[in-house]
């Protein structure tokens, strides 16, 4: 059950492009976005998703029941929502 970060850890990618709008700055570390637009998001919301993804990936790796597995990754993949979701709304308010 190794699969899990690989598919659908998706920053763990080793080639992805940043999911702010227009930004086709291409990342080949496992962060979230550029730096630049990681700078736009708020202290609160960078936490938050740097903690979900430090949970998922540490969950993947345990003997834990695939709802656990499941509920740390959909956590994680609502704060990375919402972080992105901040940034193109500030773009799109330039
Ligand atoms: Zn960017």
């Amino acid at each position: 059950m190794h699969g899990l970060r690989g598919r659908e850890m998706t920053t763990g990618g080793s080639h992805h492009v940043c999911p702010a709008n227009e930004c086709q700055q291409g990342l080949t570390r496992p962060i979230l976005m550029c730096r630049p637009h990681w700078r736009m998001v708020p202290k609160v919301m960078q936490r938050d998703v740097t903690r979900s993804w430090r949970n998922a990936a540490r969950l993947a790796k345990e003997p834990m029941g695939d709802s656990d597995r499941v509920q740390a990754v959909r956590d994680y993949l609502v704060a990375r929502r919402a972080a992105v979701d901040f940034v193109n709304g500030r773009l799109a308010h330039d």
